[in-house]
């Protein structure tokens, strides 16, 4: 595969971020490595957003556990980028690639008790043939932002990765100059 036919499945991906909450999560995935550290980055994947709840894949139940336990901290450290701040994250296995559902029959902290919200819609996978080729396809965008944003200047008011556009025409970030408004 080329980088050109990478770019235009990945640009393909960045234009069909268009509802607020993508475009949220896209804010998550910008800061999720810094969020929650090195060791953590390859055993979670921020995978929606739904009402303000953030749903993140673990790869193990230890992972959600610890998160589980950092996850005001985390949430803090997010919410100082977006606009619309997170009310609550949810780590689960559930939705780690590869995972079967829980059963009722399942022992362990995974199982929602009965009377559990299930979590928000899946993320949007549409137009793709196969689910492990837009997850695949998923975390190369991601990456991508990552990249992309691991070289910008920061924010002078907030520190959040931005484009040095914004910076150019506000001297603050568009989350900052919104909020100023
Ligand atoms: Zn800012």
């Amino acid at each position: 595969m080329t980088f050109e036919s990478i770019d235009r499945i990945l640009g393909a991906f960045a234009n069909r971020i268009r509802t607020p909450e993508q475009r949220q999560l896209q804010a998550v995935l910008t800061r999720w490595p810094e969020v929650v550290g090195k060791s953590a980055i390859a055993h979670t994947r921020p995978v929606s957003i739904h009402r303000n709840i953030l749903y993140v894949a673990t790869s193990s139940a230890a992972w959600t556990q610890d998160l589980t336990f950092r996850r005001t901290a985390i949430m803090r450290n997010l919410n100082r980028c977006l606009p619309d701040p997170l009310h609550d994250i949810k780590f689960s296995t559930a939705r780690w690639p590869g995972q079967s559902p829980p059963t009722a029959t399942a022992a362990g902290a995974d199982v929602p008790h009965p009377s559990a919200v299930p979590d928000g819609p899946p993320p949007d996978l549409s137009g793709s043939p196969r689910p492990e080729t837009a997850i695949a396809a998923f975390e190369l965008w991601a990456e991508k932002v990552r990249a992309r944003s691991r070289n910008w200047p920061s924010c002078p008011r907030c520190h959040c990765p931005t484009p040095p556009g914004e910076l150019e025409r506000w001297s603050i970030c568009r989350i900052c100059m919104a909020r100023e408004r």
